[in-house]
């Protein structure tokens, strides 16, 4: 199902993401991950796109398998890394044949090694141009990538905040963000956009259960996001205790998500890391206290 029509007849989804899995164990997991999440009903799954734009092939078979296997929506992740306008439009006929509606429109990072994106020659700049080719090709609905805490290239979040603007002016119909760890900056991000825009945007938090304190440092060193005061005074003296720390975390985790569906967020869309246990305890428990369809 096109994913414009669902949101139309949806307030809040549930959604995961996965990642082509590396080798043949790993695709065991994948599969057991997906017996064990699909249960829970989500809306969609979205499966990511290497970074080097390297993993086109192993995408579209995840995608397909996960339609087919499962009967839930899923979204391929698409990048600009690497690729002309025409090998784009080669893959939206490739990807269209797969039986494949939903495409997540986005830049891409730097291929392994180096620090800049560079554009390829005759290919696109940025998400915007993406989206401007998918939106002429008609046959998919677009989602975009947002940040709460501005993206780490753009010196002004409000500037990076218009480019997300501009990407649902151009056909996005709806964004995932970037992971991030308290409320208030996705507030203020939808209160700009609508502002911005006139109309409440759908813009869908994308959540990172916490279950490990080192690994949580690590990812916003790497990515940029804040871990909040609060959460490291919690997690931070259990850090060194496994289970204590996936606990806690967990806790923090359900709390951060309960503000944002308060806040109205139009649901959530978990980075399950092709792993089922703290995603499914997350999604318990947030429909335990109500809070999630
Ligand atoms: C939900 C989600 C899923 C992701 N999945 C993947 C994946 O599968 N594979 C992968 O490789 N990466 C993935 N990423 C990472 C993403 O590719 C990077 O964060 C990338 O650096 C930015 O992508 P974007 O689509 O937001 O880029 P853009 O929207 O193009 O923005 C890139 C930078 O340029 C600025 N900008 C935007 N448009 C313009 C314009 N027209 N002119 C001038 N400046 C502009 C922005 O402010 C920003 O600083 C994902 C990110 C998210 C949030």
């Amino acid at each position: 199902m096109r994913l414009d029509q669902l949101f139309a007849t949806r307030n809040q989804t549930l959604s995961f993401e996965f990642f082509p899995p590396k080798n043949e164990r790993a695709w065991y997991t994948l599969e057991d991950t997906i017996d064990q999440l699909v249960p829970l009903g989500p809306d969609f799954i979205s499966v990511t796109y290497g970074a080097g734009g390297g993993t086109r092939a192993k995408t579209r078979e995840v995608v397909e398998h996960i339609q087919a296997k499962t009967g839930v929506t899923a979204m391929a992740h698409l990048t600009c890394v690497n690729a002309t306008k025409d090998e784009l439009r080669a893959l939206f006929d490739e990807y269209h044949g797969a039986g494949i509606e939903n495409l997540l429109a986005l830049r891409g990072d730097p291929p392994k090694g180096e620090a800049r994106f560079t554009p390829t020659d005759g290919g696109c700049a940025y998400a915007t141009d993406l989206i401007d080719l998918i939106r002429t090709d008609r046959r998919f609905a677009i989602v975009c990538a947002a940040f709460p805490e501005g993206h780490p290239d753009n010196p002004s979040r409000s500037a990076d905040w218009d480019w997300l603007v501009e990407k649902f002016r151009r056909g996005a119909t709806a964004a995932i963000t970037q992971c991030f760890f308290e409320a208030r900056p996705y507030q203020e991000l939808v209160e700009h956009v609508t502002r911005t825009t006139g109309k409440r945007q759908r813009i869908i938090p994308g959540i990172l259960p916490i279950t490990d304190f080192h690994a949580l440092e690590r990812f916003c060193a790497r990515c940029g996001a804040t871990i909040p005061d609060s959460v490291r005074a919690t997690l931070a003296p259990l850090a060194d205790d496994p289970i204590a720390v996936r606990k806690a975390g967990i806790a923090c985790t359900v709390a951060f998500c309960q503000d944002l569906l308060e806040a109205g967020a139009p649901g959530l869309h978990i980075y399950a890391l092709n792993r089922s246990t703290a995603a499914a305890e997350l999604v318990t428990a947030l429909r335990l206290a109500g809070c999630l369809n």
